[in-house]
């Protein structure tokens, strides 16, 4: 937030200046993050209390004890919310050494009755209890000895004020708490910050752009979402507050991106000759996607800024052909392109495609990993240095110190997620300010890498190219695994090749690699596979058993590949039909959607067996079941985000960026879209940079504070 001052407090305030707050709670807020009284002020309730949960004694039954779906599949008690006066307390049970008793007993009573609440090991908060305090409990209830009981219920001692607040049909905020600091104290201060601070508190949108969305101002929201009159108060006030979130995410990343890139001048590249000729070589036709995101990256690559944008699709709908047309058009231009690839055995892959696709036209790519031979190695560099090849395909290898380039003028990431900002940044120092195409099949939903991938413009290919074969999915267990390996041995007969995919997770890799290893030799051996070659293929193989063992199933020499999740990113061999996934519960949906995506490349029917652990829970059997009845990578993406949180999709947060406290683009994918549309059209104006008028300073000051806190943050580290 701002800081401008009244009356001595600031945002910038230490919490010691809050009355009620000393070094010793300072300390223990200091662990929640919040270091100064500004913190207070976004420091939001968890949830609020309102009249109506509040429930009358007398009402309560055994059914109320009962165990209920909480949302997430889960059987759950509810909680239950009186509001009474006590009775009386008593300890019980033995005294420990500091002589505080064991447990607690109180007796609370409302108009129409009373209940016992039992708090065990809570001797020590007797005093919170004296009789006729009046307080506020919630919480499941259980039975005991025939009675119904609140056991260890999280409990509210009210003063009149909220009590007042409750009964006038206001709502009341439960915050999110530290140790050694109660409910009661944390509202105080809250309350006391938003007092002090608001007056003084300049709203960074003006009036024209809050009419234009409909939003309250900026200290009306943050009364109305702390300590909201209504319901639809706190609506109203969560909404501007989350706006202000996405807004000042978007604006943030962007200006940042705004002085990185400032008088940095890119290579304009235009598509000429070897452009046109590969495009009439392909031997297939663009789908209308793919032709729109040439298009698209076309004309970014076109001016003389850097482009940057991320090209994302699904598994296998063809995006590496729509990179190489880009890598045409630069080598039009007289650039290099380097494509890099988080894997050696996805280079290859990538190197034997580019190879086929483009090796005519003067396009035949180098290939730079980390298991080269020296010899070999020097000489792709020489040839990158004085650029006779135009195309490189790599590793991690490429953005190592010694590799420099004749003139890099488009750097392609496969496979982003793999790679972290700092890798794609080294790269891109190669070259004079290259352009960027980043490629991803993590097919996140569209809200969410507007948000993650603020600084990157976005194409998306939404269908794959005609002419693939279904793929059927079907679960399955241990008992059927005979029946799963006749039928694939029917197909392998038939001339299609196979997957089977072992999981390897890294706590015991070393047990699940012997597992792997067990059951590519057990295969091997039994007579439904006697006439067919199974081949073994792990991450700690050396690279180049690696290669040859890949090179052999992609000639069709070896029909079964059991493989660990090195095959998981971009694979692409059309002959491969079958996937068999073991251990599927151990893998996030798009991670089995990647795995899937191997096959069904081809003309011919595929078919993806997972077979599940024994024992799996009905979440986790579910959850797969929803796996095998869709296809679409974007709906398994969200519902993995459903399961799992969203997370960090591989790091690709950028340090200083401060982290969502409201927002959630997955579940606001709405306001999302339109707050990116505004965050372009404020860059258009100039909102940002310094036109568009004086309404925008406050906007401008409040982008400044962030990115000087984020510089200090990343000089500091
Ligand atoms: P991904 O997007 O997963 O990287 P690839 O680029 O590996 O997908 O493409 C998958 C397969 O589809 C490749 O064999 C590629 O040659 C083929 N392909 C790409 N575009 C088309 C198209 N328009 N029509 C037919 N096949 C295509
Ligand atoms: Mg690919």
């Amino acid at each position: 937030m701002n800081s401008s001052s009244t009356a001595g407090l600031d945002t910038t305030s230490p919490l010691t200046e809050i009355p009620g707050i000393g070094s010793r709670h300072a300390g223990n807020l200091e662990r929640r993050g919040l270091f100064t009284a500004g913190d207070l002020l976004t420091h939001y309730p968890a949830r609020w209390v309102a009249r109506g949960e509040i429930r009358e004694i007398r009402s309560l039954g055994l059914e109320d004890g009962l165990p209920v779906p909480d949302g997430s599949g889960d059987l759950r008690k509810p909680a239950i919310t009186v509001l009474g006066v006590v009775e009386y307390s008593r300890d019980f049970g033995k005294r420990n050494k500091y002589g505080k008793p064991q447990g607690l007993q109180v007796e609370i009573r409302d108009e129409t009755g009373s209940v016992v609440l039992v708090f065990f090991g809570g001797g020590w908060r007797e005093s919170h209890f004296s009789r006729g305090t009046r307080v506020l409990i919630s919480g499941p209830i259980g039975v005991f000895r025939k009675k119904l009981q609140f056991q260890n219920p999280e409990y509210e001692i009210l003063d009149s004020e909220e009590e007042a607040a409750l009964h006038t049909g206001r709502m009341f905020p439960v915050y999110p708490l530290t140790r050694g600091v109660t409910q009661r104290q944390m509202r105080t201060w809250v309350r006391h910050a938003l007092g002090r601070l608001i007056p003084g508190l300049e709203d960074p949108l003006p009036e024209s752009l809050r009419a234009r969305y409909h939003l309250i101002p900026l200290a009306d929201a943050l009364w109305g979402f702390h300590f909201p009159e209504s319901e639809a108060r706190r609506v109203e006030g969560r909404r501007r507050l989350v706006f202000d979130e996405l807004l000042l995410d978007q604006l943030f990343v962007r200006a940042a991106k705004l002085r990185r890139e400032t008088g940095k001048v890119s290579a304009p590249i235009t598509a000429g000759s070897i452009y046109r000729r590969l495009r009439a070589s392909l031997p297939f036709q663009l789908t209308p996607d793919q032709e729109t995101a040439v298009e698209e990256i076309l004309a970014d690559l076109s001016r003389n800024r850097p482009a940057s944008r991320l090209l994302q699709g699904d598994v296998g709908s063809g995006k590496t052909v729509v990179a190489l047309l880009a890598a045409a058009a630069a080598a039009d231009s007289g650039l290099q392109t380097a494509f890099m690839v988080p894997t050696e055995i996805l280079a290859e892959q990538h190197f034997r495609t580019l190879s086929a696709l483009g090796g005519d036209l003067g396009l035949a790519p180098r290939m730079l990993t980390g298991s080269m031979s020296k010899a070999g190695r020097a000489e792709v560099l020489k040839s990158l240095r004085e650029g006779q090849d135009k195309i490189v395909v790599g590793t991690h290898a490429l953005f190592q110190e010694n590799v420099s380039f004749h003139r890099l003028g488009l750097v392609v990431v496969d496979e982003q997620h793999r790679f972290g900002v700092a890798q794609r940044v080294a790269l891109m120092e190669k070259g004079a300010s290259p352009h960027l195409l980043v490629m991803s099949a993590t097919p996140i939903p569209r809200s969410l890498a507007l948000v993650h991938y603020a600084d990157l413009d976005l194409t998306v290919i939404r269908h794959r190219p005609p002419g693939r074969g279904t793929v059927i999915t079907r679960v399955t267990g241990e008992e059927k695994r005979d029946k799963v390996y006749s039928f694939l041995a029917e197909r392998l007969a038939e001339g299609r090749q196979a997957y089977i995919v072992y999981p390897l997770v890294e706590e015991s890799a070393k047990s699940d690699l012997k597992a792997a290893t067990t059951m590519a030799s057990e295969l091997a051996s039994r007579p439904e596979f006697r006439d067919h070659e199974v081949a073994l293929l792990h991450g700690q193989m050396r690279s180049e058993d690696k290669e040859a063992v890949m090179k052999r199933f992609v000639a069709g020499e070896v029909q079964v590949l059991v493989a660990t999740t090195v095959i998981e990113v971009g694979i692409d061999v059309p002959n491969a039909s079958f996937l068999i996934v073991e251990h599927p519960e151990r893998y996030g949906l798009s991670q089995l959607h990647q795995l899937r995506g191997r096959i069904g490349r081809g003309s011919h029917k595929s078919y993806c067996v997972l077979i599940q652990g024994d024992g799996l829970d009905e979440p986790a059997r579910r959850r797969l079941g929803v796996f095998a009845e869709t296809d679409d990578g974007f709906e398994l993406a969200r519902l993995d985000l459903e399961f799992r949180g969203q997370g960090d999709l591989g790091g690709t947060r950028q340090s200083g960026r401060p982290a969502f406290r409201l927002a959630d683009p997955i579940r606001e994918p709405m306001m999302t879209e339109q707050v990116r549309a505004e965050a372009d059209r404020l860059l258009e104006v100039g909102a940002v940079t310094g036109g568009g008028g004086d309404e925008w300073e406050p906007l401008r000051r409040r982008l400044k504070l962030m990115l000087e806190e984020a510089g200090a943050l990343t000089d500091a580290g």
